[in-house]
Parts: C-alpha cells; sequence; structure tokens
C-alpha cells in the first residue's frame, strides 16, 4: 500500500509552477506547448512564465542541497511538469578557484565554471537539451532534432540515445571531425548542410514546420533555452549562496548569456540570495562578432554577419537573443568584447598551461576576452569574477595543433634521453619542433 503510493506520487506529481508561455515583446500568453514564436500578434520569442510565489513556497537552500548531484535539483525553476525527466547527471560541473591564471592576469577572485567536463557530452548544451528532451517527451515526441554549430548535436544525440526518442540533426558540413564523429556514434540520422548554420537554421524552420518534430532549439527553444538558467543557480550555490560581481560568458545566439542573469534574479526572488548588481561581460570570435559590433558602436540592433572563426561553436551570425545580450551588458555596466582567431589559440594555451584544462575554441574566446577586458582595466581585481567555460579542447584539436609543439622523440636508451633533456631544458618548449626536424 505504502509502496504503491509512492509510485504513484512519483508519477503524478506535477510542477504547477509553470503557468504559460509568454511573448517577451507584448506580453501575450500562449498554452504550454511546442511553440517559440508569438505568432498571433508580434512575433516576438516566447518565454516560459513561472508562478515564483509557489516556487518559493516549495524550495530552499537545504531542500535542493538534498536533491540530485544534477541540474534536476533545482527542477522547480525549470519548465518540466513531471518527475519523470530525463537525467543523465548533467550538471553540478566544477567551480574552480584559480590561482595562477588569476595570479597571471592580475586578478584575486577568479573562479572558473568547468563545462568542459559537463554530462554527457562535455559541453555546457547537456544543459539545454536535457530539459528540451525531457519536455519533448511529456509532449509527447517521437523524433527530435536541431540545428546545431557541433556541441548541439552531440549533446541531442546521445541524450535522445538514452532516453530512446529517435533522432536526426542538422550541422553545417565543415565542421571539426570530433564534433561530427561525436555525434555519429550515438547513431541518429545526421544531415550535414552545405551553408553556415544560419543556413542550417533557416532550412530547419522549415522542417520543423512540416514534419512534427521536436527542434530542441527552434519549437522547443522556450523550454531549451531555460536549461541555461541552472550554470545561474549552480555558481550561486557553489559560492556558498550568493551572486559574483562579474561574469564573462561567451555569446553565439546570445542565450546563454541572458540566462544565467535570469538565473541569478529567480533566486532572488524567491529569496534564496541576496540581490547585488552583477556585471555581464560577453566574449565573441572576432570573425563571427555582430554583438561586440553593435556594442562598440552604440547600436541598439543587430547587422548579421557570415562567420569566419575557427570558433565554430559560437560563430552565429544572426543571433536571435542578440538585442537582449546587449542590453543585458548595458543595463549592468559590462562589456561585450571580440578577440581574433590568434589569441582564441592563446587563450586556450593559457587555460590549459594554468588551470589545467583543456578547452574547444569557445572556451579559448572567453579567456582571450577576460585577458583582455583585465588589461583595458574593465574588469577590477578585486571583482568576485566568474569566467564561463563551456566546451571541451578534445572536440576541437585540428585549432591548436601546429601551435602546441611536438613530443621529444628518442631511442629507448638513457643516453638518448639525456641528450634530448639536456636541450629541452634550454630551450622554450615551442623550439623543440626545429630541433627535431
Ligand atoms: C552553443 C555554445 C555556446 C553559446 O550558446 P548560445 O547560443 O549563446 O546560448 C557557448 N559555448 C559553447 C561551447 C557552445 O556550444
Ligand atoms: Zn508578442
Amino acid at each position: 500500500m505504502t509502496q504503491s503510493k509512492t509510485i504513484h506520487n512519483k508519477i503524478q506529481t506535477t510542477n504547477t509552477a509553470i503557468e504559460n508561455l509568454k511573448c517577451k515583446e507584448c506580453g501575450e500568453e500562449y498554452a504550454l506547448e511546442a511553440k517559440h514564436i508569438c505568432e498571433d500578434v508580434c512575433f516576438g520569442p516566447l518565454e516560459v512564465k513561472y508562478n515564483y510565489e509557489k516556487i518559493s513556497q516549495i524550495v530552499s537552500r537545504p531542500i535542493i542541497e538534498a536533491g540530485p548531484q544534477s541540474i534536476w535539483r533545482y527542477r522547480h525553476f525549470l519548465p518540466v511538469e513531471t518527475d519523470n525527466v530525463i537525467d543523465v547527471g548533467t550538471g553540478m560541473t566544477p567551480l574552480v578557484k584559480s590561482e595562477r591564471l588569476a595570479r597571471r592576469l592580475g586578478l584575486k577572485n577568479l573562479y572558473i565554471k568547468n563545462d568542459a567536463v559537463n554530462m554527457p557530452t562535455l559541453s555546457f548544451k547537456d544543459r539545454v537539451v536535457s530539459v528540451a528532451l525531457s519536455r519533448a517527451r511529456e509532449l509527447g515526441f517521437s523524433t527530435v532534432s536541431c540545428a546545431s554549430t557541433g556541441n548541439l548535436a552531440n549533446s541531442t544525440a546521445a541524450i535522445a540515445a538514452k532516453a530512446g526518442l529517435e533522432c536526426c540533426v542538422f550541422i553545417p558540413a565543415d565542421l571539426e571531425a570530433g564534433k561530427i564523429l561525436g555525434t555519429l556514434i550515438y547513431n541518429p540520422t545526421v544531415m550535414a548542410v552545405k551553408g553556415n548554420y544560419d543556413q542550417v537554421n533557416r532550412l530547419c524552420c522549415e522542417v520543423a514546420n512540416s514534419y512534427g518534430w521536436g527542434f530542441v532549439n527552434i519549437n522547443l527553444r522556450p523550454y531549451y533555452s531555460e536549461g541555461s538558467k541552472t550554470l545561474g543557480f549552480e555558481v550561486a550555490e557553489q559560492l556558498g549562496w550568493q551572486l559574483p560581481d562579474h561574469v564573462v560568458a561567451p555569446i553565439a545566439s546570445g542565450s546563454l548569456y541572458t540566462k544565467i542573469y535570469k538565473g541569478f534574479k529567480e533566486f532572488v526572488k524567491v529569496g534564496l540570495v541576496e540581490d547585488k548588481a552583477v556585471r555581464f561581460s560577453g566574449a565573441q570570435a572576432e570573425g563571427c562578432s555582430p554583438v561586440a559590433k553593435a556594442f562598440k558602436e552604440g547600436r541598439d540592433f543587430i547587422n548579421p554577419v557570415k562567420p569566419n572563426t575557427i570558433a565554430k561553436s559560437i560563430a552565429i551570425g544572426n543571433p536571435a537573443d542578440g538585442i537582449y545580450a546587449l542590453e543585458l551588458a548595458r543595463k549592468t555596466n559590462g562589456n561585450i568584447e571580440s578577440v581574433t582567431d590568434a589569441e582564441i589559440i592563446e587563450g586556450i594555451k593559457l587555460l590549459a598551461e594554468t588551470e589545467g584544462i583543456f578547452t574547444e575554441t569557445a572556451g579559448g574566446t572567453t579567456i582571450a576576452v577576460l585577458k583582455k577586458l583585465v588589461e583595458a582595466g574593465k574588469i577590477d581585481p578585486e571583482e568576485t569574477t566568474v569566467t564561463y567555460i563551456t566546451g571541451n579542447g578534445l572536440k576541437t584539436q585540428e585549432a591548436v595543433g601546429g601551435y602546441i609543439g611536438e613530443p621529444l622523440t628518442i631511442e629507448a636508451k638513457l643516453d638518448s634521453f639525456e641528450k634530448a633533456w639536456e636541450r629541452a631544458q634550454r630551450l622554450d618548449r615551442l623550439d623543440w619542433q626545429q630541433v627535431l626536424v
């Protein structure tokens, strides 16, 4: 009797705090379906509307702390109706207090949120996909899909496999080998489109309209984007239930960047943390920096660009949440800065050499922007600054190949080792290559 009641409760529990979808521009409300645009009124983007009164009655620090070691410890803030979520261990990644990188940059309170080790596919995208596919299952979708710059396809394919959902993903054909292999291994259908991400996305909008599939970042976007709030929740909890002073995060569509802010604000709203003015700084690659350009030129609109950068995972030329990212940087007294491909490679190496974290090009972009902002005096050394590392370097190996030297090949003899070691002592590591040639 008791047992069956427990099981019954588990299936039936509903999250009554999610109320509707609401247009970010005009406030029009819609039912909680697979819909992302205010099609009746203004064509603005839809967001999930919550009842924060209800949430604040349910949650507390101890309840969250006793929850699962994953994003689902924050499930009352996430747009799912049942407890039957797909928990593949996503989230609760390390928040690392930086010592050596901080010293190198002259910062006193630098933290690294390390989503390079997120589960299951080593990028922040596992957060948004865990949420989107949990909701897709509730809405009854049997086939899921996405328009991806690489990491999203990895996550969608992996988590769909775990959930037993059919999966067909769309990627630009020129992606890094590691990103393509890291999708194919889960055996979805992979469409490699001859075009850039913005063209892939346009195609997917047409497919979404006629195939009845759940596209995580198109018709499921209101649910998907909520997953990024967990990057804010976790940092607040890991800092001992307080907000940082300054955040540095990458901007592709601008969703992650703006949702970290939303996460912080929701914690304030329900009384979990004290309010504080957090500065939000954004990072883009110069070869695809429509938001950084608009920021610098003082515009409040985005001019779309054609991407040309090694930072493919954040190469979105026409960012859906670009104007909201702009707005956030300005209202929080932050900055949006861009860096060259050469600086991105230096950023990847700098993080690896000082912190032992191998990130991909997006992370290199963020570290290079962090450095640039510090050098320009736009980050105060005393500020508690959190920089978000969103992906893993093993997926974009071609970006750094040729810039990291070579192993010293020696004979299996002591004197061969000794000679090589002696030379290595005298040379900068990057010169080794020349010695060997
Ligand atoms: C997708 C992605 C981002 C940024 O995503 P938004 O579209 O801005 O939410 C950042 N880093 C990595 C590694 C990504 O894959
Ligand atoms: Zn509207």
